[in-house]
């Protein structure tokens, strides 16, 4: 599988090879068994039910890293923060940011895309109560470090949400980049912001989760100042 990742020539071509993993056992059954089983509302839809590729353009030069896709969202429609209420706050605040030509994701084929803007996940596989082991994370890092280098040479700012995304950031120092990572790690926080020589700026972001939008701990008030400064750390117009 890392040889896999390393492999791949482009995004494309990455995005094809990570959709073909089953390297996790138990991801491999859950992601399988809520295609399988559906959420009522969506039963008559034919879930993804496998591993869900990064989105957005090759050229980007803001990343926002997130934890993993959400079993009734990015594996049901294919496509990350897609079909989800967090994607729904998520593409919202993109749109209005001007990264995102729509301010709603729904399904794979609704036209939406971005601008200077590349989304993925630290894990690609829906993980059972979001949360992923550290194996898990650790044997699916080799698709996430790949994705980072093919985008390097644009990518100028990554906005972790959450603080899975910030500590899975670290590694890609190291394997991307050669750089070590800063000790003591920066503490992950809402508004957190690390810099270091040649290497992009960590933006820190609260996950846009319905545990932290529906209670007001993530307003879109605080996502428009994240990607603001995104924008201006990036130089994106
Ligand atoms: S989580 Fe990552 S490494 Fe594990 S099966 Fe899914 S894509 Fe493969």
């Amino acid at each position: 599988m890392v040889a896999r990742a390393a492999r791949a020539a482009d995004l494309a071509d990455l995005d094809g090879a990570v959709s073909d993993c089953f390297a996790c056992p138990r991801l491999v059954a859950w992601r399988e068994e809520v295609a399988r089983v559906k959420r009522a509302a969506f039963r008559d839809q034919d879930y993804w039910g496998r591993p869900v590729p990064g989105l957005g353009p090759p050229d980007a030069r803001i990343a926002i890293l997130g934890l993993a896709p959400a079993a009734h969202g990015g594996n049901r429609t294919g496509r990350i923060f897609t079909g989800d209420r967090s994607g729904d706050v998520l593409f919202a605040a993109l749109h209005r940011a001007g990264l995102a030509n729509q301010p709603t994701s729904v399904a794979a084929d609704d036209g939406l895309t971005l601008r200077d803007t590349r989304i993925f996940a630290a894990v690609r596989c829906a993980p059972p109560d979001n949360k992923p082991t550290p194996a898990e994370r650790d044997t699916c890092a080799p698709w996430l470090h790949r994705e980072v280098e093919l985008i390097r040479p644009s990518l100028r700012v990554v906005v972790a949400l959450g603080a899975f995304a910030w500590a899975a950031w670290w590694p890609v120092l190291r394997q991307v980049y050669g750089r070590r990572p800063p000790t003591p790690r920066p503490v992950f926080g809402h508004g957190a912001h690390w810099s270091g020589e040649s290497v992009p700026a960590l933006l820190g972001c609260y996950h846009v989760s319905q545990q932290n939008t529906f209670t007001g701990r993530l307003t879109p008030a605080m996502l428009d100042d994240v990607f603001t400064r995104a924008k201006d750390l990036a130089g994106v117009d």
